[in-house]
């Protein structure tokens, strides 16, 4: 019986046991943390070998093949062994991938995953598409393809996981964009980076689409040195990607006007979210009326430039999600009505002064909400703009409700992580969306 260990007990990695056992291998899972407790229940419902709070790694050194939590790095003791000794290190797309008779549509990219992955799924649905939605999002791939499959799958796929991909074929790949992120885990190289994100398009054949917005810096040097012969140098758990050869479907920012299209979010980005999606649903068989209707009907993905409520003439949007400057920027650049801006929370490094040109054009006021804004005073409070120190969410939405004259938006949009003041972003989003609800105004 082939063995396989399963570092990272999470949603990813008890699908890959339960197909795993499914198919016929000695299956171990190690977790150097705590395990949930609904997942320790599935293992033992499947009779699955399980630790905690640890490798045990002469155990997981015997295994033929291990896969790997996107989240656990090439650094981390045990997989350094693992690479040494040369056993396969495979991401749970990857081992999944060939027990299932499903066609995939896969989303990479710096910004707009989520969003574009979520608008795919939603259109492939209410066109009456077998479709399952996985991979950073939604349920695990592994274990809906042990659970009865699909005849589709809409995967979001992050960098870390394309690392430990390599017969991986995507029928349908979207490329939304390359922006350096994560360089902590590339040697701080962004061609590292790159290349991973290139990864999407590797084993594609000519009957396979690729999908990628032409006006990106990165991704058309890319394909010119594709063409050329550039074979990319593997991370160390990874192996050389083939380079691909798949259909070229490039959409551009003036395709969304050329095609009259007419899309529930708003911004520009979300302009080029339903262009990818637009035309990643036309090449799997989607009619063009239904991608159009789904288009204007798409209800938006929660934290994302998220419509709370529109209260005594001010609209209250909730941008949680925006936790770097990037974000930040493309949604005060989607504002078209005097904007009262909520910034703050755990600093990563960011320089706001990119932000100061778009704050000065688009906003009335800020509102900081950290533990500490001593940064955000630095920043901002030359801009000459009334500012607001706050330090609780209750406290925020009561500022902003003080500001804020009818016909302003109040945005939530923070450049920053949470965890100063809340849980994880959903938190911070959730606590600004009651806080609204509760206010009368
Ligand atoms: P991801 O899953 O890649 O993090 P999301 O769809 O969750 O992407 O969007 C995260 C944030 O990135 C949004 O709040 C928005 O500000 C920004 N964003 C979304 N789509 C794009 C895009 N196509 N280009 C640039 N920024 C985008």
């Amino acid at each position: 019986m082939k063995r396989i260990a399963i570092l990272g007990a999470a949603e990813s990695g008890i699908g890959t046991a339960i197909l795993a056992q499914k198919q016929g291998w000695d299956v171990f899972v190690s977790d150097m943390g705590t395990i949930k407790e609904h997942y320790k229940q599935q293992l033992d419902s499947h009779h699955i070998m399980w630790e905690e709070g640890g490798h045990t790694e002469e155990r997981i050194l015997r295994a033929d093949t291990v896969v790997k939590s996107p989240g656990i790095p090439d650094t981390a003791p045990v997989v350094k062994k693992l690479i040494e000794q040369g056993t396969p290190i495979l991401s749970e797309l990857e081992f999944a991938h060939p027990y299932s008779h499903g066609k995939t549509i896969c989303i990479t990219g710096s910004n707009g995953k989520t969003t574009t992955t979520s608008l795919i799924y939603y259109i492939m649905k209410q066109w009456g598409a077998d479709v399952g939605l996985a991979g950073n999002i939604g349920h695990s791939y592994a274990l809906q393809v042990a659970e009865g499959d699909h005849d589709w799958y809409v995967l979001e796929i992050s960098s870390f996981q394309l690392d430990n991909m390599f017969q991986f074929r995507a029928d349908i790949a979207v490329l939304m964009n390359i922006t350096p992120d994560h360089l902590d885990r590339y040697e701080f190289k962004l061609q590292n980076y790159v290349d991973s994100k290139m990864r999407i398009l590797q084993n594609q054949t000519p009957q396979d689409a690729f999908i990628y917005w032409r006006q990106d810096e990165h991704i058309d040097a890319e394909l010119q040195k594709r063409a050329e012969g550039y074979r990319p140098q593997p991370t160390p758990s990874s192996l050389p990607a083939q380079p691909g050869n798949p259909t070229l479907m490039p959409f551009e920012d003036n395709d969304f006007e050329r095609l009259g299209l007419i899309f529930s979010q708003m911004g520009q980005h979300n302009k080029r979210n339903a262009l990818a999606a637009y035309q990643a649903t036309q090449k799997a068989g989607v009619p063009e009326d239904i991608i159009r209707q789904c288009l204007k009907d798409f209800p938006g993905v929660e934290h994302r430039l998220e419509r709370v409520e529109e209260k005594g003439g001010v609209l209250f949007i909730n941008d949680s999600k925006a936790t770097n400057v990037d974000a930040c920027y493309v949604a005060l650049q989607a504002m078209d009505r005097p904007t009262i801006l909520i910034v703050g929370g755990r600093d990563k490094g960011n320089d706001y002064s990119v932000l100061h040109d778009i704050i000065r054009k688009k906003c009335v006021g800020l509102v900081y909400l950290g533990a500490d804004n001593e940064k955000l005073h630095q920043s901002f409070d030359a801009l000459g703009l009334p500012i607001r120190d706050t330090h609780s969410m209750k406290d925020c939405v009561d500022a902003c409700i003080d500001m804020a004259k009818e016909g302003d938006v109040v945005l939530l949009s923070p450049c920053c992580a949470s965890f100063d003041l809340f849980h994880n972003m959903e938190d911070r989003g959730e606590q600004f969306k009651s806080c609204v609800r509760a206010h009368n105004i």
